[in-house]
């Protein structure tokens, strides 16, 4: 932390500033200047937060250096960090592919999507039986008799499971059935499912909240972190902005940012950024040209039936271009493509 002194700061103002800091159990470090003087602080910065230090006489300003995260920072863990979900990588060095349905809505529905997946290029599959929906009258999933069916499906295909938690009282049910949770951009600041989910025992996939600075973004995972879990994984999927033409803007700029700051991968959600079929191709090239550890896409059997967003979900004739398009770009970037684990033998 660095405190400016105003340009008429006293000799007086500047020793009550050291001392107060030394109460701290800080070292105030003085550095005159022609018109002003800033003090560095060294110690622990908690400490430090509790001082009312813009309050004292002759201070200008206080500034925070280090970030506020800490346990996801990448000022703590250079080395970027990799997270598994039942076997499968995510993170440096690989390219992962999450593909699925928006919603789980029947076994049938749900296998086919997952054969989808499969075909482009996804190692996990995603699918919500807990939708946080804007709308109370849409469908709002099929809930844990969704969980069931995701779990049939994983047996069946050998891809494990990524699925939504939208209440921290339902993170132990859904952690018993998913591979990895999801936490949704309407979700991002619900401290208390952060925490629940920070206590789950299973990776934990952090959709960025689409009003969320990078910063808060970071903060969210700080939560989860704080409750003892760092497998954590970033995703960005679009913020709010004055644009139309598109569900969300995909801050594609969020990609490489978050991954300067924290050493935890990061992917990109192209579907619920581009919010149509035929944004996702352009969007999830974009995404993995810019660096991001893996894409995050919706797909369905017969979109024009879908109960959520099918106006979005890539059909057949889209996935070869989809796995081409990963295959392409972690070979272009040295990273590999991530498998999908064998089907469990029943
Ligand atoms: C989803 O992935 O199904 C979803 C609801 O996404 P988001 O939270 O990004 O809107
Ligand atoms: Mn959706």
């Amino acid at each position: 932390m660095v405190i400016v002194m105003a340009p008429d700061a006293s000799s007086a103002d500047i020793e009550a500033v050291a001392d107060l800091v030394a109460t701290a159990g800080g070292e105030a470090y003085v550095t005159r200047g022609v018109s002003r003087t800033i003090i560095g602080l060294v110690g622990d910065v908690r400490h430090f937060e509790t001082l009312d230090l813009r309050a004292l006489p002759g201070v200008s300003d206080v500034l925070r250096i280090s970030a506020p995260y800490k346990l996801v920072s990448r000022e703590n863990n250079a080395e970027r960090s990799l997270v598994t979900v039942r076997g499968v990588p995510i993170g440096p060095g690989h390219t992962t592919v999450i593909a699925g349905p928006c919603a789980v809505e029947t076994p049938e529905q749900t296998l086919q999507a997952a054969h989808m997946a499969a075909d482009a290029g996804a190692s996990l599959l995603r699918g919500g039986a807990y939708k946080p929906r804007t709308s109370p009258y849409a469908f709002q999933g099929l809930g844990e008799a969704g969980l069931k069916i995701l779990s049939d499906v994983r047996d069946e295909t050998g891809l494990p499971v990524v699925t939504e938690v939208v209440d921290a009282s339902d993170v132990d049910l859904v952690a018993s059935y998913a591979d990895m949770l999801q936490i949704g951009t309407r979700n991002m600041q619900n401290f208390a499912l952060l925490q629940a989910a920070g206590e789950a025992g299973k990776p934990v996939l952090l959709k960025r909240g689409m009003n969320a600075t990078i910063e808060e973004w970071l903060m969210a995972a700080e939560y989860i972190a704080q409750r003892g879990n760092l497998d954590i994984v970033l995703c960005e999927r679009g913020i709010r902005t004055f644009e139309k033409a598109t569900r969300n803007t995909l801050d594609i700029s969020a990609v490489p940012v978050a991954q300067d700051l924290s050493h935890l991968p990061v992917i990109v959600d192209p579907s619920h950024s581009g919010g149509k079929r035929s944004l996702v191709l352009p969007l999830s090239r974009a995404a993995l040209a810019v660096g991001a550890d893996g894409v995050i896409v919706d797909v369905h059997p017969r979109p024009e039936t879908a109960l959520c967003d099918g106006p979005q979900a890539l059909v057949e004739s889209d996935l070869a271009e989809l796995r081409d398009a990963a295959q392409t770009h972690a070979a272009l970037l040295g990273r590999t493509l991530a498998e999908a684990p064998a089907p469990a033998v029943v």
